[in-house]
């Protein structure tokens, strides 16, 4: 295990342990997510429904499924990527039914959690699914008006916007838009990659030339 790793794990089970907020108070499990490899991909929910908080993980039930299979399209699995959400503890109704986070509580849990999450992880490419998840890094910013767009947060991060899995299961119509952008996000991922590797090679290159100048010159 390696230092981020060792970190992310501490993290984790510090998030596992809070009670910050009242959602505590109503949760069966806390969600902290899951995580990939460091620099890659990490997708951004709202907040755990019945079935996240009932399992502890995110997108479960029908609409991780749909996620399953739109990384399953592009050659992802949820090993290949990082899955979180906002808000780690399910937000509910008086009468126990999913509901949408307010804005205070978006903000309290992010600012706590997801932040130091991000920061360990250093993703090269954030998709925020939906527009809670949207309005969490812009307050200000719809999905309408974005969607399929790459944005850049103040703190750096580059952001896919695209709309969560359940819309899509209620709005099938949406479908092969949904796809385009996945295909997208790959290329983006893709594109990113190859110019660290090219990189890579011209730093071996420059390492090799400046190495045989010096033989040349001893
Ligand atoms: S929602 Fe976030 S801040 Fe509130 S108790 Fe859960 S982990 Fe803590």
């Amino acid at each position: 295990m390696n230092d981020v790793e060792d970190k992310l794990l501490e993290l984790t089970e510090e998030i596992k342990r809070c009670t910050a907020c009242h959602l505590s108070r109503g949760r069966t499990n806390v969600v902290p997510g899951i995580y990939g490899p460091k620099n890659g991909i990490c997708f951004i929910g709202e907040a755990p429904g019945f079935f996240e908080d009932k399992q502890g993980l995110p997108f479960v039930g029908r609409s991780g499924k749909l996620l399953d299979n739109m990384l399953k399209e592009i050659g992802l699995t949820r090993r290949s990527v990082s899955i979180l959400n906002v808000v780690k503890c399910r937000p509910t109704t008086s009468d126990g039914k999913n509901r949408t986070p307010t804005e205070h509580e978006l903000k309290f849990c992010g600012e706590r959690w997801l932040f130091k999450q991000l920061e360990l992880i250093k993703p090269k490419l954030i998709v925020t699914l939906g527009g809670i998840a949207l309005k969490f890094f812009f307050p200000k910013l719809s999905v309408t008006k974005t969607v399929g767009k790459v944005l850049k947060t103040k703190e750096g991060y580059k952001i896919f916007v695209t709309y969560h899995p359940a819309f899509i299961l209620r709005n099938y119509n949406l479908l092969e838009t949904y796809e385009k952008h996945f295909k997208e996000i790959n290329e983006i991922i893709r594109a990113k990659t190859n110019r660290i590797a090219t990189k890579g090679i011209e730093e071996k290159k420059s390492e090799k030339t400046q190495k045989s100048l010096m033989d040349f010159l001893i």
